[in-house]
């Protein structure tokens, strides 16, 4: 059950790209630097499901993948984000921290955020309106996206979820989670998009996390009304997956994990 470092990970890396994707996106495939255009995942999100909360990547590994990101801790120990290659625990007690860099991962995903497309975002659009409006944005539904949005919002709610001893699914802790109202307040949100054709791996949909301005709260977005923000979409066609090399992981039956969809909305 124990750690295993990034070396040691089985490392699949999916290659996607396509010329009609850039074109629409206004930049060309050849412009796809590796770099920029990688989204980075440690383990799948079915793995998190059948309860594999076993750290199996150190935050210095993901920092070095990308600047912007979320994912959760050892034993699914709170929301996890990057925000300007920081990373933050937002536990359930609602407590924000700055990640140590020997802190272990079990499921997480980062990117260098490069702003590829600016979303207009009206003063009081709610979470359905913010996600309609970035699906009118988005290029194509069979790409990766990430998203970053900061500034104002009228109310921020939030979720996170405690640490699970013994390990249990991710329904057995959010079954447990504690739900913050923020109010108005200040912070960046921290999105991913993914297509639904990546059932198992991630999330298909929107995954938000956000933390406050003054780092004293956040987590998992479960709504929020903006007020004035900034917003920018990412166009990702790269994905770099890292599977884990514990037994764990390769001994693991992921048929039946089922989707995370009703746990994540
Ligand atoms: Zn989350």
């Amino acid at each position: 059950m124990r750690v295993c470092r990034l070396g040691r990970l089985v490392v699949l890396a999916l290659l996607l790209s396509g010329s009609a994707l850039w074109a629409d996106a206004g930049r060309p495939a050849e412009a796809a630097s590796p770099e920029e255009d990688t989204l980075f995942q440690t383990s799948t999100l079915s793995a998190l499901m059948v309860g594999l909360l076993g750290g199996v990547v150190p935050i210095s590994d993901l920092a070095g993948q990308g600047d912007l990101g979320l994912g959760t801790l050892e034993g699914l120990d709170g929301e996890l984000l990057c925000v300007d290659g920081v990373f933050y625990q937002v536990s359930a007690s609602g407590a924000v921290r700055e990640v140590a860099p020997d802190e272990m991962a079990p499921f997480a995903m980062v990117t260098h955020f490069e702003p590829d497309i600016a979303v207009e975002v009206p003063d009081g659009t709610d979470l359905p309106g913010l996600t309609a409006l970035l699906d009118a944005t988005r290029p194509s539904d069979n790409a990766f996206y990430a998203v970053r949005i900061e500034g104002a919002f009228r109310a921020m709610k939030t979720r996170s979820v405690p640490r699970q001893e013994p390990y249990a699914g991710l329904m057995a802790a959010v079954a447990e989670q504690s739900v913050f109202e923020l109010g108005a307040t200040r912070g960046t949100l921290v999105g991913f998009w993914f297509p639904a054709f990546v059932a198992g791996l991630n999330l298909p949909g929107y995954h938000f996390h956000f933390v406050t301005d003054d780092r004293a709260a956040g987590g998992h977005v479960l709504g929020l009304t903006t007020d004035e923000v900034s917003a920018a979409l990412d166009v990702t066609p790269i994905l770099h997956l890292a599977l884990p090399g514990t037994s764990e992981f390769l001994e693991a039956d992921l048929s039946q994990a089922g989707s995370a969809a009703k746990a994540e909305k």
